[in-house]
């Protein structure tokens, strides 16, 4: 019988010390998931306890090996499954929380581009109008849409377009606050939503975004014979007036301002206000260069 005993408190023991040491591996992919700061911190910690814990599991084992006392190595036991449990939901609920996470980015995300999607857009667009309206702020909005678009992809073919495409956010991501929706609008168009921003913050900001995109050079690194190709957008531009009372009135005057922009010409911003309006020569093509 007390044979018995003895075996069952050593085997408690052991068992519990071996659930301590399997309960440092969910541990550690737990850590690794996290970004640093003070909560990576306090999981280091516990794992500095758990040590804590495995040696004092060792030391207990040594002197009391042939104890028949089963209150402590039960205690032991429980403790380290409790342990274990806690460590593996936590890591569960972080993967879970991770994954839903990424799941809502890419509800909202273009997949092309990987700037907002129309539909989050039109969630955006109306509750930045509702509070433009209710606090009396202005709001702008840019209707970017790329110059003879069909001619790169056309020249340079699909995949070289869905390039051009995907650098294109980035650029006018670095010029834009970050205070700013971005999101594709339709295939070669992109809408700059800019909260609190009135007609010629906004007419700057768009003559801004031209003259970058205008200046920049995409790179045809897989073709010998063409160093880069350069091409123009158009901008229109509308903010919001007491008079519009409906945030489909005012995508309606971006697209407006948009329209009179390419039959300008192309390459130029305009406002569906009167702020001030330019007309830069246009470049009819994109441009390449040997
Ligand atoms: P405009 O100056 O009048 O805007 O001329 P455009 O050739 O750009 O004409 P438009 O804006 O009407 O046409 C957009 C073109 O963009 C049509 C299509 O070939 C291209 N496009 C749309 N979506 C994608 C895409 O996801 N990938 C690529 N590569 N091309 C696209
Ligand atoms: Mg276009």
């Amino acid at each position: 019988m007390e044979s018995t005993l003895v075996t069952l408190s050593n085997g408690l023991v052991i068992a519990g010390l071996l659930i301590l040491v399997g309960a440092l591996f969910p541990l550690r992919n737990l850590i690794d998931q996290l970004a640093p700061g003070p909560i990576r911190k306090k999981w280091y910690f516990q794992s500095i306890l758990i040590f804590g814990f495995i040696i004092g599991y060792l030391v207990y084992a040594i002197y009391f090996w042939r104890s028949a006392t089963l209150i402590v190595p039960f205690v032991f036991f429980f403790g380290a499954a409790y342990v274990w449990l806690t460590i593996n939901l936590s890591l569960q609920t972080s993967m879970d929380i991770r994954r839903s996470m990424q799941l809502e980015q890419e509800n909202i995300t273009d997949p092309l581009i990987g700037i907002y999607n129309r539909r989050y857009m039109d969630k955006r667009l109306e509750e930045e109008f509702k509070r433009a309206k209710r606090y009396s702020q202005p709001l702008s909005l840019l209707l970017i849409d790329i110059d003879f678009f069909k001619k790169v992809n056309d020249t340079y073919g699909h995949p070289f377009g869905d390039l051009v495409l995907r650098h294109w956010g980035g650029l006018i991501l670095s010029v834009v606050r970050a205070s700013d929706i971005v999101s594709r609008y339709g295939g070669d168009e992109i809408l700059v939503i800019t909260p609190s921003t009135p007609p010629t913050a906004a007419f700057a900001l768009a003559e801004r975004i031209r003259q970058h995109i205008e200046m920049h050079k995409f790179i045809l690194s897989n073709d010998p014979n063409l160093k880069y190709v350069q091409f123009t957008v158009s901008i229109g531009v509308a903010s919001l007036t007491p008079e519009i009372d409906q945030v489909e009135k005012l995508m309606k005057e971006a697209d407006q301002a948009l329209y009179r922009a390419k039959d300008k010409g192309r390459n130029c911003v305009i406002a569906a206000e009167e702020v001030m309006e330019t007309v830069i020569p246009i470049t009819n093509t994109p441009s390449h260069t040997p």
